[in-house]
């Protein structure tokens, strides 16, 4: 028979934190422990240079350096979603005002910062993560689409992906539908071929459904008879996408008769 639209999947879309591994522990460490980093190592780079034993953390303490986040991401509306460039400018402005040159404010803020990536790398994708993706790429093109800011790319899971967008520093972050579009248009999908896969309702399915797309949700906490939209489906974990996918399948081939 002749197919007018395709819509059999062709590709899917993932976002990455708390889809793809628990992202909980790993920022509240990341948080605490980079900050931590520049305190510690500020005070010995001054101790050596100045002969001054002033402690960074003593005079911004790190509530300080959250609110002035809050404060650069308010008056910077189109930098909002960009987190690795308003924590290095946030950096920046507290060193000046602790006393630093600007030089020195932008050396510490870029240390502390690479610092800050290499914390934020320290996740652990769940044990079925790999092995799904790998067997998923087979099937479909897949992409990732992120508002968090960690350098996926040196993550070894990041191999399974055609494209990786970092939608945070577009600057048009999730639930914006540039993000959702430049991905399907880079892997070749129209939005009824593809299906994607995300834990926030705001951010990842609200977006996806108005596009057209399908999407699947990791709502381990919704109950189970929470109503869902057609064309979305609610997962505990995302180990349950393959037979979530095998099932769509089958549901795709009784309704053309193939
Ligand atoms: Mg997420």
């Amino acid at each position: 028979m002749t197919r007018y639209l395709d819509t059999r999947l062709r590709a899917l879309t993932f976002d990455l934190d708390d889809t793809l591994w628990d992202n909980q522990g790993v920022m509240a460490r990341t948080e605490e422990a980079h900050y931590a980093w520049l305190d510690e190592q500020l005070a010995d780079w001054l101790a050596h240079h100045d002969g001054e034993c002033r402690r960074f953390s003593a005079a911004m303490p790190i509530e300080r350096y959250q609110a002035h986040r809050q404060h650069l991401a308010k008056a910077h509306p189109l930098r909002r979603g960009d987190f690795t460039w308003i924590r290095e400018r946030a950096l920046v402005d507290l060193l000046e005002a602790f006393g630093l040159s600007r030089a020195s404010a932008w050396l510490w803020a870029s240390r502390t910062m690479a610092r800050f990536h290499a914390l934020r790398l320290e996740v652990s994708p769940y044990p079925e993560t790999e092995p799904m993706l790998e067997t998923l790429a087979q099937r479909f093109r897949l992409g990732a689409i992120t508002n968090g800011n960690l350098a996926f790319h040196r993550l070894a899971l990041s191999r399974h992906f055609d494209v990786v967008i970092a939608a945070g520093e577009m600057p048009a972050p999730k639930p914006d539908a540039r993000p959702f579009l430049a991905t399907l248009s880079r892997l070749g999908a129209t939005p009824a071929q593809a299906l994607h896969v995300g834990d926030s309702w705001q951010e990842d399915i609200l977006p996806a459904l108005r596009l057209g797309m399908q999407a699947a949700w990791i709502a381990p906490h919704a109950p189970a008879d929470t109503p869902m939209p057609a064309g979305t489906y609610r997962l505990e974990h995302v180990r349950e996408l393959p037979d979530l996918l095998e099932w769509m399948e089958r549901e795709q081939d009784i309704a053309t008769g193939d």
